[in-house]
């Protein structure tokens, strides 16, 4: 079965280090409004699938 969680979740990874790499406004503190649409994006998928970590792990 593909784990679709963690395909988005290293999908949203790559976008964030690849935005980071390439912009020049983004810093570790500020970001532009595409990076921080990206690491947004990126945030909340690995908030998501930690917490199914956890969830798997108590079963
Ligand atoms: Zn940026």
């Amino acid at each position: 079965m593909p784990d679709d969680l963690y395909q988005r979740y290293m999908a949203a990874h790559r976008a964030n280090q690849a935005h980071s790499d390439a912009c020049t406004t983004c810093t570790a503190a500020t970001r532009c409004p595409d990076g921080q649409r990206v690491y947004e994006r990126f945030a909340r998928l690995q908030d998501a699938y930690l917490k199914r970590q956890r969830d798997q792990r108590r079963r």
